[in-house]
């Protein structure tokens, strides 16, 4: 499931599908770069997974 996250450069909108990049059964941070589609600008996308299975989701330039 495809949820929208904001960029960080455009500000636009942009979908990000975490299912095939997080490995969900690996608590702890997991890091990668993902480009807008919008600005094409790299995304640092830090996907936290707890060990309940939480996950939270933070985008930095
Ligand atoms: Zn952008």
């Amino acid at each position: 499931m495809d949820t929208l996250y904001q960029c960080p450069y455009c500000g636009e909108p942009d979908a990000l599908d975490l299912e095939s990049d997080v490995d969900m059964d690996s608590p702890g941070d997991q890091v990668f770069v993902r480009d807008c589609s919008v600005c094409c600008q790299p995304w640092t996308v830090t996907v936290h997974v707890s060990t309940t299975g939480t996950r939270s989701v933070t985008i930095d330039r």
